[in-house]
């Protein structure tokens, strides 16, 4: 059961102060709140198992990985009926969510057994190259050292304390100080516990991870300008991010802030696909708009479709579809206020209808569907930022070229759907070369809610979906966020890293 304090390098310690959870549902409970001072505590802790974690073989992570990835199933009941409390997410989903994040865990200590995330590249002494000799030079990616991780609201498990951040980071080679979401203190610190287990089980240093809780912004901020720490993964919101980013850029020292923000993933509804299937696809977009209460980063908010009876048909399927969702409890209070925030934006601002309207209230959203002309759009970008939760949009473009105009005018994205049929290709070809330069992830025929967790995967955009479009933060290729090449010159053997020899 979760005690309310902090894991710093292998110890439960209370903090100067303490802040009240509050649970969707069951009495609050007390934690501890962070610290600049707790905060030190844990970096220091990481910076000192560095040189031995770091120096730890790719078969000793891997088995830490899946010892953590035993520990948390051996105490799912108790996570499981803690984050439901905690976040009113259903069983089901933070079952599934164990699932993805055990998975998550096992997926990465097989990539680092494989050993290509590694890049090993070498180019041969050339003693007799003329006009000058070629030394031998060998490459590999190595671990940065101390990561800072900020855990989600919305995915209390995937994306938290032991999510794909957590599991990157290790599997690199370093260690790892989380800053828990206030939204699931208790959760995290169950997942916290089965990662000092696993620490335990593997005889690693204790400050290979340490979880410092929240309660106030001064952790976060604490951590980022950490000298010690030499990277941040984080996923929330815009406003967050880009605080904590600009900190990142201000260090005496700048780091790489891998931040994951927000997106309104455009879905485009080809005029072949809208004849063949506005049905069916109305229901498929209601039901991904409304999964989760909308939140998702990957909510599919924003709907480009040419103004034609089929578009008119599409919206009163979608109409019918939400009419049906009832309320959701959403994932903090805060979480709800910003939601009817943006809804109050959408609502007000020049040139938008209401389509379906609903009311919601306390910490619940219920769906919303506004619609918009093209011109509209273009002409406010503030209908381009992303309302969390379930509120979708539909820009209705006089014609294809405006369509096109409307997909040039996006912001950075995480995902880009086509909806379209085989008719609609030439279309599709002209709006492919515009969103690859938007979107980290293009998709036809479905719904960008689900993110697979495999190598091909990018769960990152231009910004402001991410602040690095170079990375992702889900699939095998979320470990590169926290390696660095190093070139190695004519090294003696014994010099060489073990895995380069
Ligand atoms: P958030 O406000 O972005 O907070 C994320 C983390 O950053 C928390 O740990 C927060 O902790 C910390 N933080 C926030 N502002 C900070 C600052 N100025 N300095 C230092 N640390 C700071 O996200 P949230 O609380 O999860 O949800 C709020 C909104 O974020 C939602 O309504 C939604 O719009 C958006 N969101 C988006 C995504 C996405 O994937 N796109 C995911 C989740 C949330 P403290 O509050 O303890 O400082």
């Amino acid at each position: 059961m979760a005690q309310g304090n902090h894991l710093i390098a292998g110890a439960w310690r209370d903090g100067a102060a303490r802040f009240s959870s509050s649970p969707a549902s069951g009495a609050p409970a007390s934690y501890a709140q962070g610290d600049a001072d707790l905060v030190d505590a844990a970096c220091q802790a990481a910076e000192e198992a560095f040189w031995s974690y770091s120096a730890t073989s790719r078969e000793q992570r891997a088995a830490f990985l899946e010892a953590i990835a035993e520990e948390i199933d051996a105490r799912g009941a108790e996570i499981t009926a803690t984050g439901v409390a905690e976040t009113g997410l259903p069983a089901a989903r933070l079952e599934g969510e164990r699932g993805r994040t055990t998975g998550q865990l096992r997926l990465f200590a097989t990539h680092i057994r494989d050993g290509a995330y590694l890049d090993c590249r070498h180019d041969p002494a050339l003693p007799d190259r003329a006009p000058l000799p070629r030394p031998d030079i060998r490459m590999m990616q190595r671990p940065l050292g101390p990561v800072a991780i900020f855990g989600a609201s919305n995915f209390p498990l995937a994306f938290s304390t032991a999510g794909g951040d957590t599991a990157s980071a290790l599997a690199a080679g370093c260690p790892v100080v989380v800053k828990g979401h206030e939204a699931h203190p208790g959760t995290a610190e169950l997942v916290a516990e089965a990662i000092l287990a696993a620490i335990l089980r593997c005889g690693l240093h204790p400050g290979t991870f340490s979880l410092v809780h929240g309660g106030s912004h001064e952790v976060g901020g604490a951590l980022v300008r950490h000298p010690l720490i030499q990277a941040v993964g984080f996923t929330g919101s815009l406003g967050a991010g880009r605080a904590l980013f600009n900190l990142c850029a201000q260090r005496p020292v700048p780091i790489p802030f891998f931040g994951e923000l927000g997106s309104v993933n455009p879905m485009f509804l080809l005029p072949g696909a809208l004849a063949a299937r506005a049905q069916s696809m109305a229901e498929g977009w209601a039901a991904s708009l409304t999964m989760g209460a909308g939140q998702f980063c990957t909510n599919p908010g924003l709907l480009i479709a040419l103004e034609s009876p089929e578009t008119e048909a599409f919206v009163q399927a979608a109409s019918q579809a939400l009419a049906k969702v009832g309320s959701q409890t959403m994932l903090t209070d805060g979480v709800a206020q910003a939601f009817r925030d943006g809804r109050d934006r959408v609502a007000k601002s020049a040139g938008v209808r209401e389509v379906m309207t609903s009311v919601c209230d306390l910490r619940t959203a219920t769906p919303y569907l506004y619609a918009t002309s093209g011109a509209a759009w273009l002409a406010n970008q503030e209908l381009a930022e992303e309302v969390f939760g379930p509120l979708g949009l539909i820009v209705k473009v006089q014609s294809l070229d405006e369509m096109l105009s409307v997909a040039g005018s996006l912001q950075g994205q995480l995902t880009a759907t086509l909806q379209m049929e085989e008719s609609d290709t030439d279309l599709a070809r002209q709006l492919m070369p515009i969103l690859e330069r938007k979107a980290g992830r293009l998709l036809t025929n479905g719904f960008p809610t689900g993110v697979e967790v495999c190598d091909a995967m990018i769960h990152g955009g231009p910004y402001p979906a991410s602040t690095n479009f170079g990375a992702t933060s889900v699939g095998t290729l979320a470990i590169r966020r926290f390696l660095r090449p190093v070139s190695y010159q004519n090294m003696p053997q014994a010099l060489l890293p073990a895995d380069l020899v």
